[in-house]
Formats: structure tokens, sequence, C-alpha cells
């Protein structure tokens, strides 16, 4: 399996960063894992090297935030296989999933529905803990966010965005192989917001996550969502912070190649 994270920055691309998205590659299947402006490094003869070989591209959402959306309509150009869309509804998110799909794909907002893209395979939606495609199973995990957010599991891979990770959530990562986590605070950043609120955050911080990451028994720990407001010092003491909890903390790098 291949794990290619396209975009790792939470809310806003920076110059070094793009929004959520990360490809995952198994057999003759990619997998999409959101559809930030991370895609827009499907462009790349890199990434385009690697969707050769598969037959279909299968392509979930975590949620309907923009960040994780952005770049979705550009699925009709840089994407030559069928395309197939699992987007979650009630109740693991607060809305119905597909009527957000059509929202966002017809006009205004953009002028052709998916149905009539030449890539077109199929629109589906999910509101169960597991999905199988092509006899993999993709697991779901349903997590407090505002508006709703899942996390996925594919075998020893878990891709967790747009949470702040509690104890239930340790069950469904754990033993982990690589485990993506949003990562969107350091720990005064943390506190300062966790001292006015009155829940839980919609997003994680760094020492909270390596203690999670630590009682999850992964192999790796990949910060993710990262905070487009942090310059790259902020960034390095975000992760330092990780590491004095739990020492196989990365930064995933954009484009690289991750196989597990
Ligand atoms: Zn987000
Ligand atoms: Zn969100």
């Amino acid at each position: 399996m291949k794990i290619i994270p396209l975009g790792i920055a939470g809310f806003i691309p920076t110059e070094s960063r793009e929004t959520s998205s990360i490809l995952l590659i198994v057999d003759k299947i990619a997998i999409l894992f959101d559809c930030g402006t991370g895609l827009k490094r499907l462009m790349l003869k890199k990434i385009q090297d690697e969707l050769s070989s598969v037959d279909s591209v299968y392509v979930f959402l975590s949620h309907f935030h923009m960040d994780h959306l952005a770049g979705l309509p550009w699925l009709l150009k840089l994407v030559d296989k069928p395309l197939h869309f699992y987007v979650p509804s009630n109740p693991l998110i607060e809305s119905d999933g597909i009527e957000n799909l059509n929202i966002i794909t017809n006009n205004p907002f953009f002028g052709l529905e998916i149905p009539k893209w030449p890539n077109f395979g199929s629109i589906n939606s999910f509101n169960s803990d597991v999905v199988y495609i092509e006899n993999k199973a993709i697991k779901i995990n349903k997590q407090y966010h505002s508006g709703g957010s899942v996390g996925f599991r594919i075998d020893d891979f878990s891709f967790i965005t747009d949470v702040e990770p509690q104890e239930k959530d340790i069950k469904f990562i754990e033993g982990s192989s690589l485990l993506l986590l949003d990562t969107m605070y350091d720990k005064l950043n943390y506190d300062d917001l966790i001292s006015k609120s009155t829940t839980i955050l919609d997003h994680g911080y760094s020492i909270g996550n390596a203690i999670i990451a630590k009682k999850s028994n992964v192999k790796q720990f990949g910060l993710i969502h990262l905070n487009p407001l942090y310059d790259s010092r902020r960034i390095a003491q975000l992760l330092g912070e990780s590491k004095s909890v739990f020492k196989n903390s990365l930064i995933p790098e954009e484009t690289n190649i991750y196989t597990l």
C-alpha cells in the first residue's frame, strides 16, 4: 500500500502546503481521502505515473467543510479513470451527503453535474461503520466536529481529521502502522482555546494527540491539518511537543510516497 499526502494544511493553503487530501494506492485501485486544494498535485507527473497503474479511483470525503472540498470539481479534468464518490450521510454527519454533493457540483457553484462527467463511475453515500470496495474494508469512525466528520481506516493505515481525538477513538486506530491525525494546535494555542470553550474542540493538539498515538500503539504518527497561521518555526515546535511524548511523530511531506 502506498500513501501519498497531497495536502496536509488545515483551513487555508499556504506557500508550502495545500489543504486536506491523501492519495492511497493499493493493488489496482486508488482511494482519495478528501478533496482539498491538495488535489492540484494530481497534475504532477510523479502522481500521474502512480495513477496510471490503477483501474478506478474511489473518492471518500471526511465531511463537507470547504478546506476538504475545494478541489473536488478539478477531478473532472485530473482523473481519466472511472470515479466513484463515497460521501458520509446522516447520522454519521448532520446532513445528507448526496444532497451536499449535488449542491456543490451544480449551478451556481459548478456547471456540470457529476453524472455527466466523462469519467463518472458512481455516487454513493454511507452511514455505517464499514464500507466495502472491491473486497477491501474501509472502516469508518464517527467523530465530534462542527456538522460532524468521519475518520477512516484501511488495513493498518488510519486517516483521522477534523476532530479532537478522545479515548474512545483509541480502539479504532489501535496498532496502525501509520496514523495521520489532525494536529491543528500547539499546547499554548490549545490551552488558550480550551480555557474559553465549554466543549471539546473541533481539532486536536500536539501533546494530547501524542498521548493518544502512544496509547494506541501506532508505529508512526503523522501530524496533519496543520495550522496555516503557524510559521515553520512554530510547526517545528509543534512537532517537538509531540515528539516529547511520542518519538515516532513526523510532519508528512506532501507528494512523498510512504509505503506500508
Ligand atoms: Zn478542516
Ligand atoms: Zn472541518
